[in-house]
């Protein structure tokens, strides 16, 4: 599978076909597609983002995964950041 580390440290796969044009998609959104099409349909207003548990950007095993609300994901991530420091 053809993939490279993007500017943010993501994995991307670089050979999926939108329109006939090449483009990237972050793998683990790839990983996860089926089930954020689904929650894009039924809860469209809600932004959905794919949080990494083990917060190591490159490990896309499914169990690693957790689609979050946006909101709560960024949440997450600040008290994170808090306790840190
Ligand atoms: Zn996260």
């Amino acid at each position: 599978m053809k993939t490279r580390l993007d500017e943010k440290g993501y994995l991307v796969y670089c050979g999926y076909r939108k329109n006939n044009e090449l483009s990237e998609r972050k793998v683990h959104r790839i990983v996860l597609k089926p089930l954020l099409d689904y929650l894009h349909y039924k809860y469209s207003e809600i932004t959905w983002v794919v949080h990494h548990k083990n917060r190591i950007k490159t490990d896309n095993r499914f169990e690693n995964l957790q689609i979050m609300i946006k909101e709560h994901h960024d949440q997450l991530h600040i008290e994170a950041m808090k306790k840190k420091t």
